[in-house]
Parts: C-alpha cells; sequence; structure tokens
C-alpha cells in the first residue's frame, strides 16, 4: 500500500480499488494508535503514518504482523504517494510541553501537513477528516463553545504555534472543499484521555496521575481554578469514526467532547482519591496565554452523529490509572 514515488495518477475509476484502505496519520500517538486499533477491528486496511516525535512505536507494537496493518515512518511536512480511499489526519505533537518543543516545526506540521495531505486526498478523490481542536477556540469569550465562535487566540504568544497552525489547517480543508470539491470533515477535539498517552506529555491528567502514583507532589498551576472537559478517548473515537461516514454534505467543523466541566483542583482532588495517594498539592505558576475554562456545546455532534460521551470522568479515570500503573511496573 505505501509507495515513495512511482504511479501517482490514480482516476476515479482506479480509485474504487482502494476501498477498505485507510492511512492515520500520527498513528503510533495516542489517540492515533486506538483509531488505528479500532479501524482493523472494523476490517479495514490501515497504514499509519508517524515520524515518531511523539508517538510510540510500544503504542502499534501490538499490530506489527497483522496482515491488514503497514507502518510507514515518515514526515507529513514531505509529501506522500500512497494508495487509500481515506485519510484521518492527527500528526501533530498535541500537548503544550511537546508542541512548544519545537514550535516551528508544530506550524509546519500543521500546516504543510495539511498542504501534503490535501493535495494526497484531491488525487485520490479520498475522504479526508482532520483532528482539529478546541485551541482554535483560544481563551474563549462565550462559554461553553459553539462551532460558530471564532475564537479569541493570541497569534504572537507561546500557544500559537499550535492554536495558529491548526486554525491555518481548517482554513485549508475548506479552502479545497470549495475551491477542489474534496470531501472534508474537521473535528474539533476538547481535551482528550486515556490509555498510551504519552508519561511525559505534561498534560495534566498524566501528569496527576503519575504524580500520585509515584507520591510526588501534584503541581496545580495558577490557583487550580482554571476549568477543562475531559473526554475519554473511546468516546471520542467512536465520534471520529462515525463522522468520517456521514455523508458528503456534512464537513464541520464538530466539537468532540465531554461537557462534564472540572476544574484542576477537582481533578487533582479526585485523581488523589481514586489512586489513594497522599501526595500534597503545590502550586505553581499560571503558564502565558492558558485557558481559563473550557466546555464544549456538543449539540451538533449530537444532532449530525447522534453521539453522546458515556463513560464518566471516575471510569475513564480507573482505566488510565492502571495504565500508568503498569507502565511504572514494567
Ligand atoms: P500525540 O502526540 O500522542 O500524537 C500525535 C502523533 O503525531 C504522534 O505519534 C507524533 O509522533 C506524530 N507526529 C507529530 N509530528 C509529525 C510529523 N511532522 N509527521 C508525522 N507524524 C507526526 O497526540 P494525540 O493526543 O494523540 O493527538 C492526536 C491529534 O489529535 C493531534 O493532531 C492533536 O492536535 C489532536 N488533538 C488531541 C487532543 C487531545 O486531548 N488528545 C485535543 C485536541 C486535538
Ligand atoms: N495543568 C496543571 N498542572 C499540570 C499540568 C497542567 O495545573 O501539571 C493545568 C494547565 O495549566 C491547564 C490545564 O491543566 O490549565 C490543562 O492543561 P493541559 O496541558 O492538559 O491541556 P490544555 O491546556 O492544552 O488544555
Amino acid at each position: 500500500m505505501a509507495q515513495t514515488g512511482g504511479s501517482r495518477k490514480v482516476g476515479v475509476k482506479a480509485s474504487s480499488l482502494l476501498d477498505g484502505r485507510t492511512l492515520v496519520t500520527g498513528g503510533s500517538g495516542f489517540l492515533g494508535s486506538h483509531l488505528c486499533d479500532k479501524l482493523l477491528a472494523q476490517g479495514r486496511e490501515v497504514l499509519c503514518v508517524d515520524n515518531l516525535f511523539t508517538g510510540q512505536k510500544r503504542n502499534v507494537a501490538h499490530l506489527i504482523g497483522h496482515s491488514r496493518f503497514e507502518f510507514l515512518r515518515h514526515d507529513v511536512t514531505m509529501p506522500l504517494f500512497v494508495e487509500v480511499d481515506e485519510i484521518y489526519n492527527l500528526a501533530c505533537p498535541a500537548s503544550p510541553v511537546h508542541y512548544q518543543h519545537d514550535p516551528v516545526q508544530t506550524t509546519k506540521t500543521s500546516v504543510h501537513g495539511a498542504i501534503n495531505m490535501l493535495g494526497l486526498a484531491k488525487r485520490l478523490h479520498a475522504k479526508i477528516l482532520q483532528a482539529s481542536t478546541s485551541e482554535v477556540y483560544g481563551d474563549p469569550k462565550v462559554h461553553p463553545q459553539t462551532e460558530d465562535y471564532w475564537g479569541h487566540v493570541n497569534p504572537i504568544g507561546p500557544r500559537s504555534c499550535y492554536d495558529e497552525g491548526k486554525r491555518c489547517a481548517e482554513t485549508l480543508f475548506f479552502d479545497y472543499h470549495r475551491q477542489h470539491d474534496l470531501k472534508i470533515k474537521v473535528v474539533r477535539i476538547f481535551n482528550t484521555y486515556g490509555p498510551r498517552m504519552h508519561p511525559n506529555d505534561g498534560r495534566v491528567v498524566s501528569n496527576f496521575i503519575l504524580q500520585a502514583l509515584r507520591g510526588e507532589a501534584i503541581t496545580l498551576y495558577g490557583d487550580g481554578g482554571q476549568t477543562r472537559s475531559f473526554c475519554y478517548c473511546d468516546d471520542l473515537l467512536d465520534a471520529m469514526v462515525c463522522m468520517m461516514q456521514t455523508g458528503d454534505d456534512v464537513t464541520g467543523p464538530i466539537n468532540i467532547g465531554n461537557p462534564g466541566e472540572f476544574s484542576m483542583r477537582e481533578l487533582a482532588e479526585i485523581v488523589l482519591e481514586l489512586t489513594g495517594s497522599k501526595s500534597p498539592l503545590e502550586y505553581r505558576p499560571l503558564p502565558a496565554d492558558d485557558p481559563k475554562q473550557r466546555r464544549p456545546d456538543i449539540t451538533l455532534a449530537r444532532q449530525t452523529l447522534g453521539w453522546e460521551p458515556k463513560v464518566q470522568l471516575r471510569d475513564g479515570l480507573k482505566e488510565t490509572i492502571a495504565y500508568f500503573r503498569s507502565l511504572i511496573a514494567s
């Protein structure tokens, strides 16, 4: 399935031969690897493309040797020539620590990556889904966030490489749709957590769980009063795959997340309770441009996808804690 050159022209007729083949960029990351599992379980062939910047081989190790799975180490800022009939574009570091490590590369991944994947979709007449983010709303002035809100984003701050990169990617998706009639799907993902999160990604869920399990201080940034809404990965993946299967008239953007809203202090208390840890709380300065509150309005997802998140925060955290416990043990 993977090609680095050769036959680059696939017409409409030939593209029907590609039915059942999916490209997942960022496929060895946290969400991408769960997506590969889900698509394989549905009987599709999966090409997982990743440069392993934040992705981990262990996330897809169990798939190596699967007859319908292929891994290709590749950076999406470079053109890619493969044959598939649908593309999920997830390649991009997602945690503030990771995306601020090399901000220029982060913007390139979002923007050049989107151009390359959209160009590929155009050649193949393939459907393409973009993993966008609630960060397109920035530090929102509208709460909860609806898809018609244009956001409140600092264009020159430390988070801008990610926020503006993702906003530009959305622009490219809609321009390809209008200009080239491309079949696009854009989902705006709100904070999602679960097993296979990178242990060093600095995100609040992985940080708090690891700190609690190791008996280290729980690092609360600011006064811990800022809020987030946490979606368990299985719920998110259900919505994402459902979105890909919608008719061509459904483009999004559609918010995907769990509307339950928690302050970081509340999250710390729940993690301490579920782990049985006695870790103390330690207050640290709030990072620049850290959004004060975030909660998705998922009315559109409910109506369009008939989807609803099912996993309560405590249940999802128990699964995630079990994952990190086994990671520490190994
Ligand atoms: P992740 O860091 O685990 O996964 C991202 C993957 O992309 C990694 O495997 C990484 O190696 C790969 N990657 C990065 N740059 C690349 C490049 N130039 N070429 C090829 N591969 C590259 O993060 P995740 O949480 O799984 O996020 C997946 C996608 O979902 C991202 O696009 C992210 O922006 C989006 N998203 C995630 C969340 C969340 O809470 N997890 C929220 C909003 C949006
Ligand atoms: N946060 C925190 N302690 C940590 C890591 C994060 O208090 O150890 C806070 C962070 O300031 C933010 C929230 O938790 O307000 C969510 O942070 P995360 O990096 O997980 O995601 P994002 O800010 O991108 O939503």
